[in-house]
């Protein structure tokens, strides 16, 4: 099983005036190619700070943190930035979505980053929306799509780029419990007939259970690690 992140002993604090947060303390975390994990824990936990040190949207105080066997540490800004845009897919609780542009144009957006020539990129956008359950939906914009919508096309966009790993914050947060239900499906099958690592973070039971893997933080640091 080959190693997709390793953490060791990783911190991160931040500076809030006089004050110290320690938002994540000495954690240590493996996860393999394949799998499906959930970091969960209340509100302030770190979870955030420990995802954003996973796909190095973040730095950390002190450790390190590897993303298949390379260190983080040891790589250039713009060397982070390819593999953000290569290897990661990004899930975001408030979509991220750009306005301005159709679902179909949002999913092509970073294949046209990658340099994937129009055509192609035209295809697998269609393919992916058609995936995630937005075949016919291609030309709308986000206003015009509900929450649910949006979300999926975030997921295909996540997933066009053929990510080695998805990292997914609060995926489901905006959403109603039907649409989270269609979302959590969606993960679940994409972790298991495509084969991609997710790492989400959520305190979402439903999230949690779809999870295969359940990683608790408390007030920065694991307390439980176990099989869902
Ligand atoms: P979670 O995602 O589990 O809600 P976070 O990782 O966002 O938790 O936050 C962990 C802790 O770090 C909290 O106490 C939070 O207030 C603090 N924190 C997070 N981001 C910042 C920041 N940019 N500046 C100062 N403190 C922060
Ligand atoms: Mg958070």
């Amino acid at each position: 099983m080959t190693n997709i992140i390793e953490c060791k002993k990783v911190s991160r604090t931040y500076n809030q005036g006089v004050n110290e947060v320690h938002a994540i303390q000495h954690v240590d975390l493996q996860v393999n190619d394949g799998e499906f994990v959930c970091l969960s824990g209340p509100s302030g936990s770190g979870k955030s700070t420990l995802l954003n040190a996973i796909g190095a949207l973040d730095s950390i105080t002190s450790g390190e943190v590897s993303f298949c066997g390379q260190k983080l540490a040891d790589l250039s800004k713009s060397q982070l930035a390819d593999l953000r845009l290569n290897k990661m897919g990004f899930i975001f609780q408030s979509y991220n979505l750009i306005p301005v542009l159709s679902a179909k144009e949002n999913v092509e957006f970073i294949m046209q980053l990658q340099g994937v020539p129009a055509k192609k990129r035209g295809q697998i956008a269609k393919d992916m929306l058609a995936e995630v359950g937005l075949a016919g939906l291609e030309n709308r914009r986000p206003s015009e799509l509900s929450g649910g919508q949006q979300q999926r096309v975030a997921v295909a966009r996540a997933i066009a780029s053929e990510p080695a790993l998805i990292l997914a914050d609060e995926p489901t947060a905006n959403l109603d419990s039907s649409c989270t239900r269609d979302l959590i499906e969606l993960m679940g099958k994409l972790n298991e007939h495509h084969g991609i690592t997710i790492v989400t973070a959520s305190h979402d039971p439903m999230v949690i259970n779809i999870a295969k893997r359940n990683v608790r933080l408390q007030d920065g640091m694991v307390i439980t690690d176990e099989a869902v």
